[in-house]
């Protein structure tokens, strides 16, 4: 019989994953029936910036995805420290070997969220001839129900009822797929915020105030930094503005209600107001645009992944945070990984959890390792603390200690680390 399942989000793990299950070498009569929810009603080509490294570039050739990805890249030459006055005073290029890439805060693949979720969406579509994948866009699920053998699931907006063999949370890091069937109370415990929020949207592309084809960042006392990145492809710059803060409980309120954009800007403008460098413009832009999205920096770390017919994948299972620079590599594995173990163990699948927890988790373990006092080190509280670490990292740049240091920051999977689970090459995706 094959399986009905619902995959919940469509970013980077829930497309992978329909697109896998596509390709594996199920028997014919078993090839799953594959439904995706998002809660958005669309899939926009925005977001952060988030790179693909290590064995993240072997699944792109296995999606069949590459030639796209690649001519969607932000373009990203680098990154350059400014100070307040614009004056870059440590510069690293986006490295383009294989053995610096890894290690360098911009790889050679960076791309904006949005649009590799829009590639992936589409390259589901694209797999088989028939249109083997049911999107539901703009709905939610608000309860889920488990029996022996089959989960039913309440969709809040539309108020219908579906029955499915099995349910996939790939809803990133804020899953309500997690809390829902996990519970409230365990979210304290998987959930493990690391002080730091991050609020990031687009704007347009000013080249008088240096925009370039550099991402350019400028930290400052109050442990705060803020960003821009280029987008080539839109003609557009991307902007981050990060700060570590563990003692108003507001950062933390506004991260955990959705709605709230407003109160969220409100409270970005008040820290950042006198952060100086560009942070008035950046405000003005983060006022005017309308695709801001805010949200604290956590880890989510679990025990185990699934329960009962329900398994978590990506963000939501495992989130890294953007410090690991892995988020995306990983959602990439856990769907390949997933597809495998459900195709290799269509009947069961308890096994099936089981072999992808028992491929994903070293891979997850060494991506979750961030280099201690990380933070601490990178945004300082003091001007004094930001003096001393502008002045060591010059010195460490100079003496090519840093690029050394940097292989802590989250080591890489290796592509020879993919296991053959006999999935089908799509042909070569095209827009
Ligand atoms: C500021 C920042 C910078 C980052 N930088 C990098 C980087 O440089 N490199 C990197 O690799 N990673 C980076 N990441 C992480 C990266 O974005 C994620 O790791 C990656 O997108 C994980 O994909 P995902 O599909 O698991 O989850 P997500 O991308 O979070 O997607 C979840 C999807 O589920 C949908 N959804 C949520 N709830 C529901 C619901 N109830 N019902 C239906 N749909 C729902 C959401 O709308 C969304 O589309 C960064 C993240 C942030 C926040």
């Amino acid at each position: 019989m094959p399986l009905n399942i619902l995959i919940v989000g469509c970013s980077i793990a829930g497309p992978a994953l329909a697109t896998f299950l596509q390709l594996a070498p199920f028997a014919e009569d078993d090839k799953p029936r594959i439904t995706v929810l998002e809660r958005s009603p669309a899939v926009r080509p925005q977001g952060q910036n988030v790179d693909i490294r290590g064995v993240g570039v072997t699944l792109l050739d296995k999606l069949g995805i590459t030639a796209a990805v690649k001519a969607s890249t932000t373009g990203e030459a680098g990154v350059q420290w400014v100070t307040s006055d614009n004056y870059v005073w440590c510069e690293f290029d986006s490295a383009n070997d294989t053995e610096t890439q890894r290690h360098n805060p911009t790889s050679d693949i960076e791309i904006l969220r949005g649009r590799m979720a829009q590639i992936l969406w589409r390259r589901s579509q694209t797999v088989t001839e028939d249109k083997a994948v049911e999107y539901i866009f703009g709905d939610y699920l608000d309860d889920i129900q488990q029996e022996d053998d089959k989960v039913t699931v309440h969709f809040a907006r539309s108020g219908l009822h579906r029955t499915f063999d099995l349910v996939v949370g790939a809803d990133g890091l804020q899953s309500t797929t997690r809390s829902t069937v996990w519970g409230p109370t365990a979210e304290a415990t998987v959930v493990h915020p690391l002080g730091m929020y991050a609020a990031f949207f687009s704007m347009p592309k000013d080249a008088k105030q240096g925009d370039n084809d550099y991402r350019r960042s400028y930290h400052t006392h109050g442990r705060r930094m803020l960003s821009i990145r280029p987008d080539q492809q839109n003609g557009r710059s991307t902007a981050l503005l990060t700060i570590v803060n563990e003692t108003d409980p507001r950062f933390d309120a506004v991260a955990k209600a959705r709605s709230s954009v407003d109160s969220q800007k409100a409270l970005v403008n008040e820290y950042f107001a006198d952060a100086g460098w560009q942070a008035l413009r950046l405000l003005q832009e983060m006022h005017a645009t309308d695709d801001f999205y805010y949200s604290m920096v956590a880890q989510v770390k679990m025990p185990r992944w699934s329960k009962g017919r329900v398994v978590l994948l990506g963000d939501a299972a495992h989130c890294a945070s953007h410090l690991s620079g892995m988020g995306t590599t990983l959602a990439l594995l856990g769907a390949y990984s997933l597809a495998g173990a459900l195709s290799a163990h269509p009947n069961d699948t308890d096994t099936a959890f089981s072999a992808y927890e028992e491929a994903m988790r070293p891979h997850v373990d060494k991506a979750q390792k961030i280099m201690p006092g990380l933070m601490r080190i990178f945004a300082p509280e003091t001007a004094w603390g930001v003096w001393l670490i502008d002045t060591t990292i010059r010195f460490l740049v100079w003496t090519r200690v840093f690029t050394l240091l940097m292989r802590f920051k989250g080591a890489d999977t290796e592509p020879d680390a993919l296991p053959d689970y006999g999935f089908a090459q799509p042909p070569e995706y095209k827009e």
